[in-house]
């Protein structure tokens, strides 16, 4: 036996008991008499001693030649430790060395194991390894494992069978690039990494499973940010015989239970919000309901004046921040339009703020415009009240709610700075209703907004409206968002071939095209696909959004760097093709 216990485990129970543990040195701390080790193992950390008079001479010494890393096992007695540690478990008791045996040695390190230091990033990922060897990362990953349990424990309990879908496959369409494969048997072949399971999902219920699920490996050869990965992975799900609102539930009910499972935190009920609300609320369809300021419409509510701002600008809209503690200052005000005005110079520069102080006083950039009766008047429309800062931009449509967007964003990351709470920790919604397609000026062409298999808001006599309004026609599909993050999202699936046909003909497919990309999943439809929906969640995303963080790559062992590549392994590399 190795050992008898982890470095986790002993404490004030086991005091005089002979124990053996294994581990890495952490730390070493010579006082001259006397010398301690930090022994740390995957659970935790046990603080190691020896006194030179107490221990023996062959003990210290091999003390001495100790580096940190060194891998170790260390035979002892469990003793009461003189100065407790209340913060670790084992902070009771230490253990008087008896006996050191070196397992392996390690020679001096890149960078220290802990989390204090600061280590440039690309050293931290070239050895992924050692950084993997942090508390805050192991914890991360064993987060991670937690909430697969989860998942598979309620899953299962919900009859859902976990099915495997090949990697090597055709293209699945999910709006990314795909990543390729040569084919070695069919010279200029290839096939397609999946950026989803999609089709293979919706085929397993043409199949008769009724429900499936996948802790399944995606794909996307796209642009990547702190929250993407070229690979990540989803729980993803599919059901036969089901309608939106019974997946809103049923979805629900999970992310409430691995909430619970993994954190102990109980989450609110989920809210609601079709995409147009979402939109004209929040300028976006990934809203984050923590901090409240929704826009206002100052258009209706305004007196008639010639302002010229706000004079012939079809949309006057705004928001109302909390501006308590006197943060937001002129020079403040100013760095915020600086910023609208790089995102979008003509909105940008019209900015416009009423500043109601705690004192009742206004201070406003548009005091040579309006009497104070009138900007009194405005501020009860929007009721705001003294402490607010009211921040209002003008102009077309789709730039002032962009704009408007932003700034709430950027507002949102100053109170992440100043470390001022949410108004609560965690605020799940079900975003829905959303447009079916999307008209893309660049390309001049209908995309799905969701994907090409997603199934309209319309009974099939009404497929008519396709032809005739088809970018007011809604979607039956919905994403789950929470904290302003996107976790998931699915659809109602169109389950017969001839409107499928219909929609992908929408998105510019000829009956050639279609054949070749899509004719296999198009047959099927025809031998009796029963009505089926789904969703898939992103579990690395899931996971950071639990934590309070954005990076998804801490929740990966082995992730890409932001340009894609792996640079412990070196990958992409030249192919030595001898
Ligand atoms: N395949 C979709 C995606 O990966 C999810 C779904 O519709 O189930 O986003």
């Amino acid at each position: 036996m190795l050992r008898t216990h982890t470095c986790h485990a002993l404490n004030s129970q086991h005091l005089h008991q002979n124990v053996i543990l294994c581990g890495w040195v952490q730390n070493i701390r010579d006082k001259g008499t006397i010398l301690w080790i930090d022994l740390r193992d995957h659970y935790g950390i046990t603080q190691l001693v020896a006194e030179k008079d107490k221990n023996s001479v062959n003990v210290i010494q091999a003390i001495k030649t100790l580096s940190r890393e060194t891998v170790i096992q260390v035979k002892g007695q469990v003793i009461e430790r003189a100065s407790k540690n209340k913060n670790i478990p084992t902070g009771d008791i230490e253990v008087s060395i008896e006996s050191i045996n070196i397992l392996n040695h390690a020679t001096l390190l890149p960078f220290p194991i802990h989390d204090k230091q600061a280590v440039s990033e690309s050293l931290r990922m070239q050895y992924r390894y050692l950084d993997l060897r942090r508390k805050t990362l192991q914890d991360y990953l064993r987060l991670k494992h937690q909430v697969i349990q989860s998942v598979h424990q309620f899953l299962d309990q919900h009859q859902f069978l976990h099915l495997e879908t090949p990697h090597l496959i055709k293209s699945t369409p999910e709006g990314a690039r795909d990543f390729l494969v040569p084919a070695r048997q069919l010279e200029e072949h290839f096939y397609a990494l999946p950026q989803s399971p999609q089709m293979l999902k919706q085929l397993l219920m043409v199949a008769g499973f009724d429900r499936y699920y996948q802790i399944a490996k995606c794909f996307r050869d796209e642009d990547l940010r702190a929250d993407r990965q070229p690979e990540f992975t989803q729980i993803d799900c599919e059901m036969a015989f089901i309608e939106q609102e019974d997946i809103l539930v049923l979805f629900e009910q999970l992310i409430k239970t691995i909430f619970q499972q993994t954190k102990n935190i109980t989450l609110p009920k989920f809210k609601r919000m079709p995409y147009t609300q979402a939109i004209q609320q929040y300028g976006t369809d990934k809203p984050d309901l923590r901090w409240g300021m929704p826009f206002f419409d100052l258009k209706q509510a305004i007196p008639p004046n010639d302002f010229p701002l706000w004079k012939n600008q079809t949309h006057i809209k705004g928001i109302i921040v909390d501006d308590l503690d006197g943060m937001y200052t002129r020079k403040k005000i100013d760095q915020l339009k600086g910023a609208l005005q790089k995102f979008h110079p003509v909105v940008g520069s019209r900015l416009v703020y009423i500043k109601y102080k705690k004192d009742n006083t206004i201070v406003s950039s548009i005091n040579r415009f309006f009497t104070s009766a009138q900007l009194q008047a405005f501020l009860q429309t929007i009721q705001a009240k003294p402490g607010h800062l009211v921040c209002i931009l003008a102009g077309d449509d789709q730039p002032t709610q962009d704009a408007l967007a932003m700034l709430r964003q950027i507002v949102i990351q100053n109170k992440i700075d100043a470390q001022s709470l949410p108004l609560q920790d965690f605020i799940p919604v079900w975003i829905t209703d959303f447009p079916l397609l999307h008209w893309d000026g660049d390309v001049q062409k209908y995309t799905a907004m969701h994907h090409p298999f997603t199934a309209p808001q319309l009974p099939e006599e009404g497929w008519g409206q396709l032809d005739l309004y088809p970018e007011k026609v809604k979607a039956q599909a919905y994403d789950l968002v929470i904290n302003g993050v996107e976790i998931g999202g699915g659809s109602i699936r169109i389950h017969q071939k001839q409107l499928q046909e219909k929609i992908l003909q929408l998105l510019g497919f000829t009956p050639k095209t279609m054949q070749q990309q899509f004719g296999f999943f198009l047959n099927a439809l025809q031998y009796g696909a029963p009505p089926h929906g789904g969703i898939a969640i992103g579990l690395d995303r899931l996971c950071a959004t639990m934590q309070g963080t954005h990076t998804i790559r801490d929740f990966i062992p082995f992730p890409k760097n932001h340009q894609g590549r792996d640079v412990m392994m070196e990958a992409p590399s030249r192919l030595d093709l001898v």
